[in-house]
């Protein structure tokens, strides 16, 4: 019987580094694409229904995952949501510390059942509760660029 060493995770060791050369092109798809761009030019969380399933899709989408229906039904859910969970971030995936501690939520967006998790800010950890009513802080218009971050965080209402 041999034994394995594992890694220390006590030394910080939770990774080994190295590059893969790799490269590769991921595009947003049609649906992607619409929904950056409301963000950026129209301040819009855009999303998909599907009425036989009963669900809203954010980001949007053109199928729904679960009937597999074309989805034509595109709703604004608002920016404003209920916070359904959160989490204080103390260390990145490097292990290393993260200065100040970053708060990430679990929002459910407007009247849907859509979830989006995103950074919690103008907010201490203390003062959350599950339940509480949220809004997007936005970036300024011209600092946006089509993407997530055009949404600088959420903060209580
Ligand atoms: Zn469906």
């Amino acid at each position: 019987m041999s034994k394995v060493k594992l890694p220390d995770s006590k030394a910080g060791k939770l990774a080994w580094k190295g590059d893969i050369p790799i490269t590769s092109r991921y595009t947003a798809g049609v649906a992607g694409q619409k929904f950056f761009q409301a963000l950026k030019e129209e301040e819009k969380i855009l999303g998909t229904v599907c009425n036989k399933c009963e669900v809203t899709y954010v980001p949007m989408k053109l199928f729904c995952e679960r009937c597999f229906a074309q989805l034509d039904e595109t709703v604004d859910v608002g920016d404003t949501g209920r916070l359904v969970s959160f989490s204080v971030v103390y260390i990145d995936l490097d292990s290393k510390k993260v200065n100040p501690p970053q708060i990430v939520g679990l929002i459910e967006l407007g009247n849907s059942q859509a979830r989006m998790v995103h950074r919690l800010g103008e907010v201490k950890s203390s003062d959350l509760r599950v339940g509480m009513k949220v809004k997007a802080v936005w970036e300024m218009p011209l600092g946006r660029e089509g993407k997530i971050t055009d949404i600088q965080y959420f903060k209580p209402v």
